[in-house]
C-alpha cells in the first residue's frame, strides 16, 4: 500500500517521464483538421505517444481524427462534451454528458476509456465519485497550483499522482483505488508550469526550470490545445460559440511554431521518456 504520493515510485521506473496530454477540442482553430494533423506528425518524426482528452462535441464533428489518433497509438481519454466546467454544472446534467462522450469514444474506438480531464481543470467534491461510477480509472484535472482568480488551483493537493479520496480530490486515501494524475507546477512555489499560458508567456527558463524541479521526485503531466499548434486562430471568436470557454485575447499569445519549439528544447534539456498516462497507470499496478 502506498502512504504517500506516487512520484516516487514511478520515479524508480525510469526517470525522468513526462506525459505530454493535449485536449482535443475544435475551439479557436481556424483550421482544425489540418492543425491536428500538423500536430500528429510532429508527435510521429519525435516518436512520441500522447494521451488526447476528446471533447465528445469535437468526436461528433470530426469522427475522423479520433479514428487518427487511436490509429497512431496515442492514448484516447474524455474531455467531457461541450466543455461546460463541472463547477457550472449539476452532477446530473454532468453525469449525462460524461457517459455520452465516453459512449462516443468507445463505440469508435471499440476500447474502454480510462482516463477523464475536466473542463477548465473544473473539479468539485462531486466529480471523482461520479468519473469512478462511470468506469473512469483516474483523472488528470488537478491543478495542485495557487488559486488562479476563479480559474484553479487546488493548492493543498499532491504534486505527484496519488489515490485521492472521493469526496475530497485534494486528500490522499490510500485506501482508493482511483488515480489522480495532477498538472505540472513548481512544487514548492506552487505555481502553474503544466502548460498553457505559463509556458508560452513565461519563457523556455521558467519552463525548464520548473520541471527541473518537479522531475527529481516524479513525472510531470503537460498539458496542450491543438490551437496552441497554430498560428491560424479563428478572428471570430464570441463567447456564445463556445459558452465558458471563451477567452480573452492575451490568451492566445506565441502559439505555433513557439510550441514546438518548446517541446523540443524540453526534449533537448532532459532526455525524457514520453509517456502516456495509462502507461503510468500500468506501472503503478506492477
Ligand atoms: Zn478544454
Amino acid at each position: 500500500m502506498h502512504t504517500h504520493c506516487l512520484g516516487f515510485e514511478l520515479s524508480q521506473v525510469e526517470k525522468p517521464s513526462i506525459a505530454l496530454t493535449i485536449d482535443v477540442e475544435h475551439l479557436y482553430c481556424e483550421d482544425f483538421e489540418s492543425c491536428i494533423l500538423d500536430i500528429f506528425q510532429f508527435l510521429e518524426r519525435r516518436g512520441i505517444s500522447s494521451t488526447m482528452f476528446f471533447l465528445g462535441r469535437t468526436v461528433l464533428d470530426h469522427p475522423e481524427i479520433l479514428d487518427e489518433a487511436h490509429a497512431r497509438g496515442h492514448e484516447i481519454g474524455c474531455h467531457g462534451f461541450d466543455h461546460i466546467p463541472a463547477t457550472a454544472s449539476y452532477p446530473g446534467e454532468f453525469k449525462t454528458k460524461v457517459k455520452q462522450s465516453k459512449e462516443i469514444i468507445e463505440r469508435s474506438i471499440g476500447q474502454s476509456v480510462i482516463g477523464f480531464r475536466s473542463p477548465n481543470f473544473s473539479i468539485t467534491n462531486w466529480l471523482f465519485p461520479l468519473l469512478k461510477t462511470l468506469g473512469f480509472k483516474y483523472d488528470s484535472s488537478v491543478y495542485p497550483c495557487l488559486p488562479i482568480f476563479r480559474w484553479y488551483g487546488l493548492r493543498k493537493a499532491p504534486p505527484y499522482p496519488y489515490h485521492p479520496s472521493l469526496g475530497n480530490p485534494e486528500e490522499i486515501d490510500d485506501a482508493e483505488t482511483f488515480l489522480e494524475f495532477p498538472l505540472a507546477i513548481i512544487p514548492d512555489l506552487r505555481l502553474p508550469a503544466g502548460g498553457g499560458w505559463w509556458l508560452r508567456n513565461l519563457g523556455p527558463s521558467y519552463c525548464l526550470f520548473s520541471l527541473s524541479r518537479l522531475l527529481r521526485k516524479g513525472p510531470a503531466i503537460l498539458y496542450f490545445h491543438p490551437w496552441e499548434f497554430t498560428e491560424k486562430l479563428r478572428s471570430n471568436i464570441e463567447e456564445k460559440d463556445f459558452g465558458t470557454a471563451y477567452k480573452p485575447s492575451f490568451m492566445f499569445r506565441r502559439t505555433g511554431a513557439y510550441v514546438f519549439r518548446l517541446i523540443d528544447r524540453i526534449t533537448k534539456e532532459f532526455s525524457p521518456r514520453f509517456v502516456t498516462i495509462k502507461e503510468l497507470v500500468n506501472c503503478l499496478a506492477i
